[in-house]
Parts: structure tokens; C-alpha cells; sequence
């Protein structure tokens, strides 16, 4: 049994300093919002399991073995026929991200409903772990999420979803369409402002908040960026501020919250310290290069209330 699963795409990343349609030198890696959380737990001494399909290519054999590497189970992962993804970062001006996708008709889009039930089968997750994304990918894809739901909420698991709207592959519409159809499965619902209305009539957020409680989430978190996060749930609302640390690279910051809370959850603390967790392990990623590159592990949480300029030995 593992702590948590989770299902998406994983692909190949370009990244490198100047423009991209000049040519030069870029570091490739592995990125993919699912496996981003995966690592992060990975690394805070929980076990995950992310589901997915990669390419029968090189990119494929990286996604599979840097997750391998990470101590993520990768028994659930899928060899498809079709090419990984490749997603390309470009770093326009400082702190300004582009991303050009070069994913439609990947092998990640191919993850169906039968990957989830086959690693359901091999036991229940204490969470399961769903985005926005991978709804977002292709029907089979969005089956896949629909079925992850499902099977949770047989097996009694905890199901988290992070909203995570990905403008370039789908409409607010269209998105707004699709997580209607999983929403009511939903016990942790993680989201920034502006995608709160994706998933909630409108209002206040703190309206939202409660239209989501009310249909049956026991907790909606909020992500701030710099100012941190609050979240509501029946006891109340709890707001955590952002760590202080020099942004590098802003990047997969989210991805990490998520896994600060989920590991938060999984060791049953009070909601106040799970949102510290998260705000933390964010507070890494957005502090380091890379997407989940930068993450901590347990005992390395406590690095950023060491006075900066001092020695750890
Ligand atoms: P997303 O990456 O999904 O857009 P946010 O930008 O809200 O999400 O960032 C997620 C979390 O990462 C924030 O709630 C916060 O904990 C942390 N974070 C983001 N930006 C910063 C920052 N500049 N300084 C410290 N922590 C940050």
C-alpha cells in the first residue's frame, strides 16, 4: 500500500538562459505536475506511486529512471507506442517564464482509466492525488482522473485536487466542464484565486470556499504565491504566511505546496502546521532552480530557519 498515488503526464524539459529561438546550450531534465508532488512526498519519507505512460525514446527511459531514483514507485508506469512529451522553458526576462508544449498526441496523453484500475489493484493509497492537468489532456486522460476518484472513494482514500489551470490546453469553459464531473469526489480542493471559480459559482473567496465545503470538501486550500496560503475548512479559517526567501525560479512553487500539505495530512497535523509545511517546502522550490530539483527532505525543512550566512555542518 502506498501513501499516495498519483497519475499524469511526466516529459521531458528543456531549459536554458537565453532566448530559445536563438539556439544555445539547455539543460534537460523531467517535469510533469503529478511527478512533481510524487518526488516532493518521496523526499519527506512518504512512499507515492505516480501512474503514467512514456514513450518507447530516451526521454521516456529519463522520466522513468529519475523517478526510479527519487524513490517514487514506478511499477504503475505504462510503456506506450507514442513519443514522451517535451516542454521547454524559456526564461523571457527575469522571473518571466514562457513555456512552449510540445505535447499533443504524447504518450502521457494515451494514460487511461485501465492504468488506474491496474494500479489500484496492486493495493489502496491513503491519498489519492488528482490535477487539473491531466483532465485537461485527452478523454482517456480525463477517464483516468474519473476513475482515480471513483476507486478512492471505494477504498476510503482521501482524494486532493489541485485545480493547477493550464491556460494553453483548454479553456476556463471547457475546464470548468470537466472538473464539475469529479468535484463532488473531492475531499481536498487546492487552488489559486483565480482558478477558485473553476471549481465554485461565484463570489468572495471566501464564498467559493464555503459553496465547496458545503457540496462536501473537508478542506479548501488557497494558494497566495508571496503571501502564502490560507484554508478553510468546518473548523474555520486558518491563514499562513509565506516563507522569505529570494525567488529563482518560481516554477513548479505549487507543485511542492501540494506535497508540503499532503505530507502534512498524511502525519495528521493540525491544519495551521500542515499549511506551514506546504508554505515551506513551496518556499524551497521557488528558492532553487528547477522544478522539484530544489525539494527537502524531512530533515531538511529546517534549513530555512537557519539565519541566512550561516554554516550547516
Ligand atoms: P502556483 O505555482 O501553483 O501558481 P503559487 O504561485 O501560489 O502557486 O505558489 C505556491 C506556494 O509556493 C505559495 O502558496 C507559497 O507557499 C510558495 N511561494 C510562491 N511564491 C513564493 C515566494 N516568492 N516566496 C516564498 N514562497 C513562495
Amino acid at each position: 500500500m502506498t501513501d499516495v498515488l498519483t497519475l499524469g503526464e511526466a516529459m521531458g524539459c528543456l531549459r536554458g538562459e537565453g532566448r530559445v529561438q536563438l539556439g544555445g546550450t539547455m539543460a534537460l531534465g523531467v517535469a510533469g505536475a503529478e511527478s512533481n508532488v510524487a518526488i516532493g512526498l518521496s523526499r519527506l519519507g512518504h512512499s507515492s506511486s505516480w501512474v503514467g505512460v512514456v514513450g518507447p525514446d530516451q526521454i521516456g527511459e529519463l522520466v522513468v529512471r529519475t523517478l526510479r531514483a527519487e524513490g517514487v514507485d514506478v511499477s504503475s508506469i505504462r510503456r506506450g507506442d507514442e513519443p514522451t512529451g517535451i516542454v521547454v522553458f524559456e526564461n523571457r526576462v527575469a522571473g518571466v517564464a514562457r513555456v512552449d508544449y510540445h505535447r499533443r498526441g504524447s504518450a502521457g496523453s494515451t494514460v487511461s482509466g485501465d492504468d488506474v484500475a491496474v494500479a489500484f489493484a496492486q493495493g489502496s493509497p491513503r491519498i489519492v492525488h488528482l490535477t487539473g492537468v491531466t483532465l485537461a489532456l485527452s478523454e482517456t486522460a480525463a477517464d483516468a482522473v474519473r476513475t482515480a476518484a471513483r476507486l478512492a472513494r471505494e477504498c476510503g482514500a482521501v482524494v486532493s485536487l489541485d485545480v493547477n489551470h493550464r491556460s494553453r490546453l483548454w479553456s476556463a469553459d471547457t475546464a470548468r466542464t470537466a472538473l464539475s464531473s469529479v468535484i463532488d469526489l473531492v475531499d481536498v480542493v487546492i487552488a489559486s484565486e483565480d482558478e477558485l471559480g473553476l471549481v465554485a459559482p461565484s463570489g468572495t473567496i471566501a464564498e467559493q470556499a464555503g459553496q465547496l465545503l458545503a457540496a462536501g470538501a473537508r478542506a479548501v486550500v488557497v494558494k497566495q504565491g508571496s503571501d502564502g496560503a490560507t484554508s478553510y475548512t468546518a473548523d474555520g479559517v486558518v491563514r499562513s504566511p509565506a516563507r522569505r526567501v529570494r525567488a529563482v525560479d518560481v516554477i513548479g512553487a505549487g507543485d511542492a505546496f501540494v506535497a508540503g500539505y499532503l505530507s502534512g495530512l498524511l502525519d495528521g497535523l493540525p491544519e495551521p502546521d500542515r499549511l506551514q509545511r506546504a508554505n515551506t517546502v513551496g518556499a524551497f522550490a521557488v528558492a532553487s532552480r528547477g522544478d522539484w530539483e530544489g525539494l527537502p527532505t524531512r530533515e531538511e525543512l529546517a534549513l530555512l530557519d537557519v539565519t541566512p550566512g550561516e554554516v550547516v555542518r
